[in-house]
């Protein structure tokens, strides 16, 4: 069980803090947000909700439950207790079904209708920024700046370089971002970090706190998102990033007087540096670095972000807050890091390839590096096409005719891994064409995936789907598909003439 004390307002070292004593596994520990005075009278003492949502992947992970002393906002309970808890639980059920013992209230907590978002300087920050201060609905206009420090500065980033220092000086660079927006900036502190640790993985809940623990200034919060909306995923939550599922958490934390936006997530991280990058405060205060106080170049998000910019045609502008002369002198290293790590399937860096192909920058480097991820489908695809041709052996399943989704280049001139898989299938193919005229389709696995449960069908799919998701050209679909194999399981006429 983990108890949460009533919050109460102190006054420390000239800082106003908000702090709540927790009882976890009988241990007293005492969890704090800090703020300067002047925003003192918006620290929401009144209620448990910013340790709550505190606590949660924490309470979760380990099996607590959570009792809390001061009432907890109704609708927050609500839509916790009905969506996001046992959402969680049925997607990780190793994790503890968490039931919170509490009041709540439903009466309106006075309120300064206050928007605001985080201002560290990377690319999502900026984005966010700019996007929302001179909108045209100027309801939804940014009030005031954020910057917190809930677990980012700690040793493992910046180790060697100093916590303190790193911590100062982009302290200092959002401090001269806010005054040239003309906004102010809260400066907060926290310990929520040497309490919960796994930053990672709770970033999510830790700034909801922070923004919770201010709930009597925020109307509206935006926090800017990690991943593109369609990248949303449960799956394997407790092992990932919590901003995988935004849109749901978010969500939840949201009530009928602060409302969470997750914002930019209708775009990727390189489309978000073109929409920023004519702009000159970003040009010379832009910070992605996590290793030090300034961008080393070296790191994977300053390489990730010079590659990026570098694709636009405007590094050179960047030259202020990035080391460009080192970067144009080694660019062959640069470009031979986004290759390795393409290959690897880093999904920032197969956008940024994209990115790259789609402006015609470096076209010889984005087809070297398409051409060798085809090559790894279909090695990867030759060990599934073993397993499979072993299936079809055993059942005497006899295929009327295969199509092998070769790239079109490739049409007449199958390579060697594409020839040891139809010598795999030969015998069970009756070719109604000769080995150089394979058919190429495109094909959209994922439409017929649902239907064909069986094993030789399963892993059928699975050998067509290292070839990845395709729009359908030529209607080669879960009824062709069935037509590629004699034996059709019961199941699945059933399913077709449901
Ligand atoms: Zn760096």
């Amino acid at each position: 069980m983990i108890t949460i004390y009533q919050p109460e307002v102190i006054s420390k070292n000239g800082k106003s803090r908000l702090s709540a004593d927790l009882i976890i596994d009988d241990k007293r520990r005492t969890l704090w947000f800090e703020v300067d005075m002047e925003y003192e009278k918006y620290l929401c003492y009144e209620r448990s909700d910013a340790f709550l949502v505190a606590c949660i992947y924490y309470a979760m992970r380990n099996g607590h439950d959570i009792t809390c002393v001061a009432p907890v906002t109704q609708e927050l309970l609500f839509n916790l207790n009905q969506h996001l808890i046992p959402a969680l639980c049925k997607s990780a059920p190793t994790l503890h079904h968490l039931r919170i013992f509490t009041s709540y209230t439903s009466e309106e907590l006075e309120n300064d209708g206050g928007i605001g978002t985080g201002m560290s300087c990377g690319v999502d920050s900026f984005h966010t920024a700019l996007q929302h201060i001179d909108s045209q609905d100027e309801r939804q206009n940014l009030t005031h700046l954020v910057i917190n420090d809930i677990g980012s500065f700690n040793a493992f980033n910046y180790g060697r370089y100093g916590v303190t220092k790193a911590r100062e000086e982009i302290y200092t660079r959002a401090r001269q971002v806010a005054a040239l927006l003309d906004l102010p900036l809260i400066e907060t502190d926290s310990n929520f970090y040497e309490i919960f640790r796994n930053f990672m993985n709770c970033h999510t809940y830790s700034t909801a706190f922070t923004v919770m623990a201010l709930q009597k200034l925020w109307s509206v919060y935006y926090i800017a998102s990690s991943y593109e909306y369609h990248q949303f995923s449960l799956d394997h939550h407790e092992t990932k990033d919590s901003a995988y599922y935004d849109l749901l958490s978010l969500n939840c934390f949201s009530t009928r007087q602060l409302r969470f936006y997750c914002e930019g997530g209708a775009l990727g991280r390189a489309e978000k540096t073109a929409a920023i990058v004519d702009f000159p405060l970003v040009q010379q205060n832009l910070h992605v670095c996590h290793r030090r106080g300034y961008n080393c170049g070296i790191c994977k998000k300053c390489r990730r972000t010079m590659l990026t910019i570098d694709a636009l045609g405007k590094l050179d502008e960047f030259s202020d807050v990035f080391p460009v002369d080192n970067y144009n002198r080694n660019l062959d290293t640069y470009i031979k890091w986004l290759e390795k790590n393409a290959l690897e399937e880093d999904e920032f860096c197969v956008e940024i390839v994209a990115f790259m192909h789609q402006l015609g920058k470096y076209p010889e480097v984005t087809a070297r590096i398409s051409e060798m991820q085809e090559r790894v489908k279909l090695t990867a695809s030759l060990g599934l096409a073993e397993n499979l041709s072993e299936q079809l052996r055993e059942k005497s399943i006899q295929i009327e005719k295969m199509v092998l989704p070769l790239t079109p280049s490739k049409t007449s001139f199958p390579n060697k891994t594409q020839k040891r898989i139809l010598a795999l299938f030969k015998p069970f193919i009756r070719l109604t064409s000769p080995l150089e005229h394979l058919i190429w389709l495109e094909y959209d696995p994922s439409d017929f995936c649902a239907s064909l449960k069986k094993k030789p069908y399963r892993l059928f799919v699975k050998f067509l789907s290292c070839f990845g998701p395709k729009p359908v050209r030529t209607g080669f679909n879960k009824e062709v598909i069935r037509k590629f194999l004699s034996k059709k399981p019961a199941r699945t006429n059933a399913a077709k003439e449901k």
